[in-house]
């Protein structure tokens, strides 16, 4: 049996996206061709985020794109974006995947964060954090989830009293990405303990420095500090910080979650990649001529080209002004969970102990949380089931 077998990985999704932004793909196309390093791409493949070597030069990197205004390209032009429309964002993601291009370093703050001081902040608010978030000179977290609150969010209980000009918050947060790096968090507490649980919650954007704060890092399996506990104790902050309406915290976290639809893109994407890289480290072995592996191969494969799809098909509809579907996120999210995991488990299989150890090892282990981040799921079939296929609670 031949066990050198060629396959062609490269999960293409033709569509009619790419109508009308040949000039916008040509010109960032060139961009990168000037401005992208090996060493930049070497730095964001070797994976562990903003881990200590890699911070400086992801950021100087994320200051060269946002100073060109290719950092956020979906950004509206006055805050340093291009208002680029689905079909560029798409084309942005897909250049950005395929030169091994690091994003931005505040991913939950470009993606998340940004879109709701737009939405619901005041302009002192927008001019001040919008332009050190994108370059990157700041860096933000998200505190929402607490030991006690986590899918069910509405039950978090880290507190705000008001107290003349200032609130004081007391309380604790967990499971916060890139807490150990944050200047700042957009942090969600309950400043009416009598309302129903949805109503009584606030959002602020809390300085980091401020006495009081303390930051405990955790260290994932995957041997990462990607996360923090976060404790309050009696920390001040002006009125001036609260995003949104008083008790109106819910809707602006309903906000920061639903922004950046073409982001689930990148989920897709990031997955051939990978593919990609599996597929190169693993020619000629012969674990390349067993049939099951050669089976599990194609199902990956064909589950990525399904996501493309997917993906593509709904942001064509937003594109022709249509309501975004209400299950699309989960579809996405459940879909890469699994996909990860797949693919993480049969590089393992096809390189064996080398599969087990470097970049491959770290991949395995990093796959386990995608079963929980972003919304588990148990929640996401809950959805699916509920909303997707009308079945009763
Ligand atoms: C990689 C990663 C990054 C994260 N980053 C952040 C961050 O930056 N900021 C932040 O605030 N949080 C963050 N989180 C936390 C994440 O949002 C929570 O872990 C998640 O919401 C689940 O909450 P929990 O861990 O409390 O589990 P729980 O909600 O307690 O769930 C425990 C188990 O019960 C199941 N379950 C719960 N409710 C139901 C239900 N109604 N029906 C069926 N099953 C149910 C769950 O699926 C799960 O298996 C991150 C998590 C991960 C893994």
């Amino acid at each position: 049996m031949n066990t050198d077998v060629e396959v062609n990985t490269d999960v293409e999704v033709n569509t009619d996206l790419d109508d009308g932004v040949g000039a916008f793909r040509a010109e960032f196309s060139a961009w990168l061709d000037d401005n992208l390093t090996p060493a930049v791409v070497e730095a964001a493949a070797a994976g562990g985020g903003l881990e200590e070597g890699n911070i400086e030069i992801l950021r100087n990197w994320n200051r060269t794109m946002a100073d060109a205004g290719w950092a956020a390209p979906a950004w509206p032009t006055e805050y340093g974006g291009r208002a680029a429309n689905i079909a560029e964002q798409l084309a942005w993601l897909e250049l950005m995947s395929a030169s091994g291009a690091p994003g931005a370093i505040n991913v939950i703050g470009v993606s998340n964060i940004a879109p709701a001081i737009m939405a619901v902040g005041t302009d002192e608010q927008r001019q001040r954090y919008l332009r050190p978030m994108l370059r990157g000179d700041e860096i933000w977290s998200q505190g929402m989830s607490e030991p006690d609150a986590g899918s069910d969010l509405a039950s978090l209980r880290t507190s705000a009293r008001e107290d003349g000009d200032t609130f004081v918050i007391n309380g604790q947060k967990t499971w916060n990405s890139l807490g150990r790096h944050a200047d700042w968090c957009q942090l969600y507490v309950r400043t009416d303990p009598d309302a129903p649980k949805h109503k009584g919650i606030s959002c602020f954007l809390v300085d980091m420095k401020t006495p009081g704060v303390e930051v405990r890092p955790l260290r994932t399996m995957a041997g990462d500090l990607t996360f923090s506990e976060l404790f309050f104790t009696d920390v001040v902050v002006p009125k001036s910080n609260l995003l949104g309406q008083l008790n109106e915290g819910w809707k602006v976290a309903m906000t920061t979650l639903s922004y950046e639809r073409a982001g689930v893109a990148k989920l897709h994407l990031n997955l051939r990649e990978r593919l990609n890289h599996l597929m190169d480290d693993a020619k000629g072995r012969p674990a390349m001529s067993d049939p099951v592996i050669r089976d599990r191969l194609m199902s990956v494969y064909s589950r990525i080209a399904t996501m493309g799809w997917t993906t593509t098909r709904e942001l064509q509809a937003i594109g022709a002004g249509r309501q975004p579907s209400p299950t699309m996120g989960s579809i996405a999210k459940l879909m890469w969970s699994l996909t990860e995991q797949a693919l993480a488990e049969l590089a393992v299989d096809l390189l064996g102990l080398e599969g087990l150890s470097g970049r491959w090892g770290k991949n395995l282990a990093s796959s386990r949380q995608t079963t929980i981040a972003g919304g588990t799921t148990e929640i996401n079939r809950n959805i699916l089931a509920e909303h997707g296929l009308g079945l009763p609670r």
